[in-house]
């Protein structure tokens, strides 16, 4: 774990500890056994040690990590049970491992196998909550494509979906897609009508495109500033539209690197903690030590801080940070306070994919997250996480 050892553990005992209730402020104990809560008792306001406890957070973005990612061709569903629980290190108690634009094969072969770790282990099932499909049909131009290969961009295609949600066993839960490809507009009403959540990103749309996929059914915009043109036409351009609509949530990679601090704060201001959710987009490099690694048809640098690059130059080739540098660094940035901070990644993503909410009570997954209050400054938190306990 990144940041400070805890200084004043709040573990009593093997399997019960006690801190203020994020949300509530409430003071607890909380006792599990086998994985889940089995009692939560109110306790004094001394007893609380300086620690807050909320429950283990949602990213609706991952493609991998340590060096594995779902979407190689020798993806195993062994790399599927270790980044699970990797992931599970970083407070990530759900999420939905990210197939992006590929062959046909390549992407069934990743959902194929990800549904058969899935049978296998009732951790990595629990934690692998669906799938998220981004791409092949988003824009093909330089920009909003983003890292995508050209070569596999395409028009949407109903078939060719209902055969990788058949590979996905059904779990196929969010398709990221450009409005404006030629046939978008009906197959976002025909994912919107099968369950699917549809978000729009990498995508080139105009304002009446974009309405008209609203209209359809998209309710998120993806990594909203990311995958976009480096110049753009000052008023009338996807960036302004997609904030301005009030239908539409936002998913934001809020590493530090991916977004200036200004635009994170204006993204949250304008779409509410109620509406914007973190995403950590980590990739295949996130979690490995700085140098460089072969990757694609070349090289990519992990420097020091963390940021991905194309070796030499200052482009991003992909997030290195898990959900829990991200949570931090919004904690750093103080637009929201904690439990909105907290629910940005927990509860808001939860509620778009129609997943139950995650609450501090007796049944609910012993997986939590711990802050630390300064304990000069009661008020403050310290921008730093200790995170899942339990099992
Ligand atoms: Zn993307």
């Amino acid at each position: 774990m990144e940041g400070q050892p805890a200084s004043n553990p709040p573990l009593i005992g093997g399997q019960r500890l006690r801190g203020r209730h994020y949300r509530s402020g409430e003071t607890i104990e909380i006792a599990w056994s086998g994985g889940r809560i089995i009692s939560v008792r109110p306790v004094s306001d001394e007893d609380a040690g300086g620690v807050v406890v909320a429950p283990a957070w949602c990213d609706l973005q991952v493609n991998g990590g340590w060096g594995l990612s779902f979407n190689s061709p020798t993806f195993s569903s062994d790399d599927a049970h270790h980044l699970a629980a990797e992931y599970r290190r970083h407070g990530v108690g759900e999420c939905l491992p990210t197939l992006i634009t590929n062959d046909f094969e390549s992407i069934r072969h990743g959902l194929a196998t990800l549904a058969r770790a899935r049978r296998e282990s009732a951790v990595t099932r629990q934690i692998f909550v669906g799938y998220h499909l981004e791409g092949p049909y988003i824009s093909p131009q330089d920009g909003p494509r983003g890292a995508h290969p050209l070569s596999q961009v395409r028009r949407p295609n109903w078939e060719e979906f209902c055969r990788w949600q058949d590979a996905a066993e059904g779990h196929i839960r969010l398709v990221t897609l450009a409005p404006e490809v030629e046939g978008a507009i009906p197959f976002i009403e025909k994912l919107s009508a099968a369950g699917v959540v549809v978000a729009i990103g990498h995508t080139a749309a105009d304002g009446g495109q974009l309405d008209a996929a609203v209209r359809a059914g998209a309710r998120l915009s993806t990594h909203l500033g990311n995958g976009c043109h480096a110049i753009l036409p000052r008023h009338d351009n996807y960036l302004w539209q997609q904030l301005a609509d009030d239908r539409l949530a936002a998913s934001i990679i809020a590493d530090g690197h991916h977004l200036p601090d200004s635009v994170i704060k204006t993204i949250v201001r304008v779409k509410t903690a109620e509406q914007t959710i973190l995403v950590s987009d980590a990739g295949s490099l996130a979690g490995l030590p700085p140098g460089r690694y072969p990757c694609w048809e070349g090289e990519l640098e992990v420097m020091s801080d963390g940021k991905i690059v194309l070796p030499g130059t200052p482009y991003l080739a992909g997030s290195g940070a898990f959900l829990d540098r991200c949570v931090r660094n919004m904690l750093r940035l103080g637009i929201v306070g904690r439990a909105d901070t907290m629910d940005m990644a927990g509860a808001v993503p939860r509620r778009l994919l129609g997943l139950p909410p995650r609450r501090l009570e007796v049944g609910e997954p012993a997986e939590f997250i711990i802050l630390r209050e300064s304990s000069s400054e009661p008020s403050e938190i310290e921008p730093w996480l200790e995170v899942m306990i339990g099992r």
